[in-house]
């Protein structure tokens, strides 16, 4: 009986054990605790004879210098008092480029100081907290790590940055900057119930600029997947900064139950903390900085029981699903794949400061018909120097408690059918003051985050000694190079040309090139603005500029002509990389003349190959005249997938005359909702006899699919093919104002949900 009393009690000392979680070190101390044997590495056979006999304590410390085609994988067990270190020689001086990557598995890895910079990995991800299948790691921590810009040549293939399995792991000041590919920058997975409960911690990581994907697959964080969100995943997202992530719709995609996200900084990202599936979420003391950016959103709120409390928005101008705020609409009986109602769920103390829009009972429709219900808005300000309605609200709110609200004094009361909410919101003078960046009110100190927290910046996350990218697209910081008319001019000074530089065309007359010019980098080239005429530059090949990988153009003042071009049909001034573009690209041509462009037929303006994206197309007061072809020709993503080739296509002030194809051609097919574009303006512009060449397939003269945002304004139609409209899901918003038609086609649309004002039609055919 004592034996079995004793076995009794060991048990229980042994469960007792299991079931404490193990201390994670949150401390930013390295290296700290002693080790036994210091490894210095130079090859990756030595690492990976060293990672072969790793013993607790040991460090693997990785040499100076470039490591290529560097796959590291350990698969050992440290202890808490002696880790397996693998670190670096010096931080900064060790790089991990062409086909490296990171496999953890086993327990207690501590790795330090990598960077991944000029290549991809060769598997699914770059850093993976296991080292097979199922050889998770758990209590490890990856800390002071880099990867910057390191993406497959292919925009559509798929990667994670960071896959984080097993349990108790901490991820920690590292700095991600420049996902371009599809594929989740950061994900916890949890396909097993060794990945559940798991308690890692994310925290003062340092997440950069990560431009706009144009598809799905670009969040920037992801929790758990739609499958396993029905599991506890308990992850902590804390002190991080989240600078321009501008992937897609989710910066945040929280999809498992009890995870907490709090303290964090969204610096100007477009998009929003989409608590997309599980229950039971805390989002606390997050600050959203939109500084009037566009589509910068907040948080959004779907499921059960969760808690959105002492956040704070400011200068957000995010509608619909990327509004400051957003309690959606859910499905009666959701599968796990879409929209669960909102339930026992509150958004109090919340601070949203000149923010553009709240939406409630966002995305109802006929299959997201379950309203909110028994949840709470309590206790937030809502101030507004700029508008005074912020709330749009599209179904039926009874469900949603309102108390207690404030209200700056300029501001209306929401309303929902007529009816003002008066109850729960009072309308008041708000005395805020700006303190460490943001505004609090002294009376109402419980609202906004807890001001003992420390201000989340990009200075006291991610790591002091990388310097931090600007991948932003800029023209004109670079020299003027001067150049004269004559054969190959322009050729040659771009060949010469470095990033950001200006080629300034100095004389009138022709500049002739018989060769195709490649834009490998961000250039502006310019006709003096002196010139009362226009330079003309003319070209022999089927293309005069190809904008490759990483090039971005810019062109004013300059008139184009096709006259010499050869006699081949389907040329074009402006092509993009016949291969898949991981860089986005952006387009700018003001004051440009586009004439005589029909030596054959389907001459193009712009002619963009699938795999392609422009950030911007930005046109202004250009003449297109005598064109065969389409002049702006966006259709080359046809999967029908929710991928499309622009996300903004601006013009103003210019005329089409004499044009055989579409003027402008954008194209998004599908039913994907988490891409903002393609969005257009288009506005003070001419259409004269456009759209009438038999090879016109689209039969129109503006052809805008699955187009989000249209604004058209201003425009004026004779002789030409119709507009053709084909909205698709996502509520898209399209304005038309003061549209001339004149013996043209009759405009069409699939829907008639657009508005429309001051249409005049004459001599309808
Ligand atoms: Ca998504």
């Amino acid at each position: 009986m004592k034996n079995i009393l004793l076995l009794f009690f060991c048990l229980a000392i042994l469960v007792a054990c299991k079931s404490i979680p193990p201390e994670i070190d949150k401390s930013n101390s390295i290296l700290k605790i002693e080790e036994n044997e210091n490894k210095l590495l130079k090859t990756i056979e030595e690492f990976n004879l060293a990672a072969e006999n790793a013993q607790a304590g040991d460090k693997l410390i990785l040499a100076n210098g470039i490591w290529k085609d560097a796959e590291l994988k350990i698969n050992k067990n440290g202890t808490s008092s002696k880790p397996i270190f693998i670190t670096v020689e010096e931080k900064g001086k060790v790089f991990l480029e062409g086909q490296s990557n990171l496999k953890i598995g086993g327990s207690f890895i501590h790795v330090e100081g990598l960077v991944f910079r000029n290549g991809y990995t060769p598997s699914g991800s770059v850093i993976a907290f296991k080292s097979g299948k199922e050889n998770f790691c758990n209590n490890c921590r990856v800390t002071e790590c880099v990867i910057d810009d390191y993406n497959p040549p292919e925009r559509h293939d798929s990667d994670y940055w960071v896959e984080i399995y097993g349990k108790n792991n901490r991820f920690d000041h590292n700095y991600l900057v420049g996902k371009r590919n599809r594929g989740v920058t950061l994900a916890v997975r949890l396909k097993t119930e060794a990945s559940r409960e798991n308690n890692h911690i994310i925290d003062y990581n340092h997440f950069g600029y990560h431009p706009i994907l144009g598809s799905n697959g670009g969040e920037t964080l992801r929790v758990g997947t739609s499958h396993y969100s029905m599991s506890n995943s308990n992850t902590v997202v804390e002190n991080n900064y989240f600078e321009r992530c501008n992937g897609e719709l989710e910066i945040i995609s929280s999809k498992s139950c009890q995870n907490t996200f709090n303290n964090n900084t969204f610096f100007e990202c477009q998009g929003t903390l989409t608590m997309r599936h599980g229950n039971e979420t805390l989002v606390k003391n997050n600050t959203f900085l939109g500084n009037g950016k566009p589509n910068t959103g907040g948080i959004r709120i779907i499921n059960e029981t969760q808690t959105v409390k002492n956040n704070y928005c400011e200068g957000l101008t995010g509608t619909r699903f990327r509004a400051a705020l957003v309690i959606m609409n859910g499905v009666p009986n959701s599968p796990l794949n879409r929209y669960f109602q909102v339930i026992d769920s509150e958004a109090s103390n919340n601070m949203i400061i000149d923010c553009d829009h709240i939406q409630l009972c966002a995305g109802s429709d006929e299959e997201r018909s379950a309203t909110p219900n028994n949840t709470k808005m309590n206790s937030n300000i809502i101030y507004n120097t700029k508008k005074d309605k912020v709330f749009t609200i599209y179904d039926d709110v009874s469900g949603i408690e309102f108390k207690d609200n404030l209200l700056s004094n300029n501001m209306d009361f929401p309303q929902y059918q007529e009816t003002e909410l008066k109850k729960g919101f009072k309308k008041q003078e708000i005395n805020l003051i700006r303190e460490n960046g943001i505004l609090s009110s002294n009376t109402h100190p419980h609202i906004g985050p807890d001001p003992l927290l420390p201000r989340i910046n990009q200075t006291n996350t991610g790591i002091p000694w990388y310097p931090k990218k600007n991948y932003q697209i800029e023209f004109d910081n670079g020299k003027d190079i001067l150049v004269k008319p004559g054969e190959n001019t322009i050729y040659e000074a771009v060949k010469n040309s470095k990033k950001g530089d200006r080629i300034i065309l100095t004389q009138k007359g022709k500049y002739l090139e018989s060769k195709s010019i490649d834009i490998k980098h961000t250039l502006t080239i310019i006709g003096e603005n002196e010139l009362n005429t226009k330079p003309i530059i003319t070209f022999e090949r089927s293309s005069l500029f190809n904008v490759l990988n990483e090039g971005s153009l810019s062109l004013e003042n300059l008139k184009f002509s096709g006259e010499d071009c050869d006699d081949y049909a389907g040329n074009a001034v402006i092509r993009t990389s016949r291969y898949s573009m991981i860089n986005n690209y952006k387009l700018k041509i003001k004051g440009c003349d586009f004439e005589n462009l029909d030596v054959n037929h389907s001459f193009n303006v712009l002619k963009v190959y699938k795999n392609s994206f422009a950030d911007s197309i930005l046109v202004k007061d250009c003449n297109f005249k005598n064109i065969t072809g389409h002049v702006f020709n966006l259709d080359k993503e046809f999967d029908d997938i929710g991928i499309y080739n622009v996300e903004n296509f601006e013009m103003e002030n210019c005329t089409f005359e004499n044009i055989g194809g579409v003027a402008i051609n954008l194209y998004r097919g599908g039913r994907d909702e988490s891409t903002f574009g393609p969005i257009l303006k288009l506005r003070n512009t001419e259409f004269f006899n456009v759209g009438h060449d038999k090879r016109n397939k689209y039969n129109a003269a503006l052809s805008i699919h699955g187009v989000q945002f249209a604004e058209m304004e201003n425009l004026n139609f004779k002789d030409s093919k119709k507009v053709k409209m084909h909205l698709v899901v996502g509520e898209p918003v399209i304005k038309l104002n003061n549209i001339d038609f004149d013996a043209c086609d009759k405009m069409t649309s699939n829907s008639d949900a657009y508005q429309r004002s001051n249409i005049n039609v004459k001599n309808a055919k």
